[in-house]
């Protein structure tokens, strides 16, 4: 009997973000991606969400090694925090390592990994798993679909990926290849990225969107360009840039991000532009405004990103006004929205017309559409399909893609964070959770997890704090003092002070009839009733109350 093959999905199925999953075999432990989550609303102060890492916590010495699939935030973003608790190689493509690199260095961990290269249509073995590495299209260079061999045949994991038939570097997804597998070896297991299995239809080209860049650009001579898109999108990147070039423009990057891809992806021969051509942002005020053209991050409007600044007229680096054409490629990630729609308003205001994909096609997605997952599914023809990459909806809405296409619905299996799926001589089953697929919120240097700092965090943003402070004499009992009422954010000005005073009586009273009463223990909660109950009656809010009570 051959051993069976285990894939713990600790992130990334309900969510996109946070994308990694553990495949084990034979007591050997392989990490598909280690992405970071970006947080919504309801978890303020977070920077960013992790991983379920615990499930590896007493399985640190058998991880073989961790595969990145392509180098997007929700696939490397974790590693460097992966890597300050375990140890163990990354392998993933050049370009893809040069983002990694990064990251690691600027949190001290390059000591506790290996970063291996890998190249298209390479077959290594990672530990006991024979790895082959397959070309596909996507909105960033390098993206590597994996053929995993294993003892239980092979798995195959899309990574994300649309079908650009007409890429711009030229590099096809190899679909011949998935195909020469599936027939010579049977696909046994297909890991497929969810989401766009909502949207009927195909992607649009990456180069038609540099048609439609051309034109803009095309439109505006005499005008300085200002052309944001996503850092690691080297190939709009390539065709933004091209085009000025031919237009007689000088080019240059605006923020860190895109500063730094920039340079590596040139230094890769990823992102080919003559020297002359290239100028630093420093020198870009002394051109005319159509002599420039400066690529910049920031289109999803952050808040501290360059051209969110830019649009506020904090930026070191530009002023933008009346010369300025600003064009956002790229569009709103969900959540993003209202945050864009505020930076197209700081920059119009200013005096720059904006263009953007509302607008005009300046920006196509990543990932394939209902057509594009169809054909892959075809391809790979696998005995069984596990959705990944989406939250519920897409998830859901890519198992039916697949039973419509006449897949037998027993072998489309649904997993969610924390599942564990096992595939043996017995086929495919979801034995269910296995570790908690909880959050963990990265904030400043700590870690944290759990929603109640969350709820205390979303309740004293909304109606503000309140503590009071009781001082009791330790010799006979007796407050020593009237108690300290303060606040912040729960009343605004003067009126806070007056209330303040009035809610230390009301709690010395309170306090005062405890006391008398003879009872024992117990006071900070008669503090927080008595508090609580003077600022409903007064004012009807739910401020976090923090009673302390002292003995002197
Ligand atoms: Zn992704
Ligand atoms: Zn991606």
């Amino acid at each position: 009997m051959a051993d069976p093959v285990q894939i713990t999905f600790l992130g990334g199925l309900g969510d996109i973000g946070r994308n990694c999953a553990a495949i084990e075999c034979r007591g050997q432990v392989l990490l598909l991606d280690c992405g970071v989550l970006f947080p919504d609303e309801d978890m303020p102060g977070a920077d960013f969400v992790l991983p379920d890492l615990e499930y590896l916590r007493d399985k640190a010495d058998r991880i073989v090694g961790c595969i990145c699939t392509h180098g997007h935030e929700d696939h490397i973003g974790a590693l460097s925090h992966a890597l300050e608790r375990l140890s163990f190689p990354v392998y993933a493509s050049r370009f893809t390592l040069g983002l990694i690199r990064n990251r690691l260095e600027e949190r001290g961990v390059m000591d506790r990994t290996e970063l291996k290269p890998i190249g298209d249509h390479d077959r290594l073995s990672i530990g006991a798993f024979d790895c082959e590495f397959i070309p596909v299209t996507h909105s960033v260079p390098s993206g590597l679909i994996s053929a995993i061999r294993t003892p239980q045949g092979v798995i195959l994991h899309s990574s994300d990926f649309k079908l650009d038939l007409n890429p711009v570097d030229g590099r096809r997804t190899d679909l011949a290849r998935i195909g020469a597998i599936a027939r010579d070896e049977g696909i046994r297991l297909l890991l497929c990225d969810s989401t766009n299995s909502e949207i009927p239809g195909s992607s649009r080209s990456e180069t038609e969107v540099g048609e439609v860049l051309r034109s803009v650009l095309a439109a505006k001579a005499g005008r300085r360009l200002v052309v944001a898109a996503f850092a690691s999108h080297i190939h709009r990147v390539q065709q933004v840039a091209e085009a000025a070039v031919a237009e007689g423009r000088k080019v240059a990057t605006l923020g860190l991000s895109m500063k730094r891809n920039f340079a590596l992806a040139r230094e890769l021969g990823l992102l080919r532009l003559p020297d002359h051509a290239v100028i630093d942002i420093s020198e870009a005020q002394h051109h005319r405004p159509g002599e420039v053209c400066v690529v910049a991050t920031g289109s999803q409007g952050e808040s501290r990103s360059a051209l969110a600044m830019a649009a506020t007229g904090d930026s070191r680096w530009i002023q933008i006004g009346a010369d300025d054409t600003v064009v956002l490629s790229s569009s709103p990630i969900p959540g993003n929205e209202a945050r864009v729609a505020k930076m197209i308003n700081n920059l119009v205001n200013r005096g720059a017309d904006v263009v953007h994909s509302g607008s005009v096609e300046v920006h196509t997605t990543g990932h394939g559409k209902q057509d594009e997952l169809r054909t892959l599914h075809t391809v790979a023809d696998p005995e069984f399909f596990v959705p990944v990459h989406g939250e519920v909806r897409h998830l859901v809405a890519h198992g039916a893609l697949a039973v419509g296409m006449g897949m037998p619905p027993a072998r489309v299996v649904q997993a969610r964070d924390g599942d564990q799926v096992e595939l043996s001589a017995d086929g495919l089953l979801n034995r269910g959770r296995v570790t908690s697929g909880d959050y963990y919120f990265v904030n400043g240097r700590l870690v944290e997890s759990g929603p109640e700092l969350f709820r205390d965090r979303s309740a004293i943003g909304a109606e503000g704090v309140v503590s009071v402070v009781v001082v009791l004499s330790r010799r006979d009992g007796r407050l020593l003092a009237q108690p300290r009422f303060e606040s912040r954010g729960w009343v605004g000005g003067e009126a806070a002070r007056e209330l303040e005073l009035q809610g230390a009586d009301e709690v010395a009273a309170a306090v005062g009839r405890f006391l008398e009463s003879g009872e024992q223990g117990g006071l900070d909660r008669v503090v927080r009733r008595a508090a609580g109950q003077f600022i409903n009656h007064s004012t009807d809010r739910r401020p976090v109350i923090v009673p302390i009570v002292v003995e002197l």
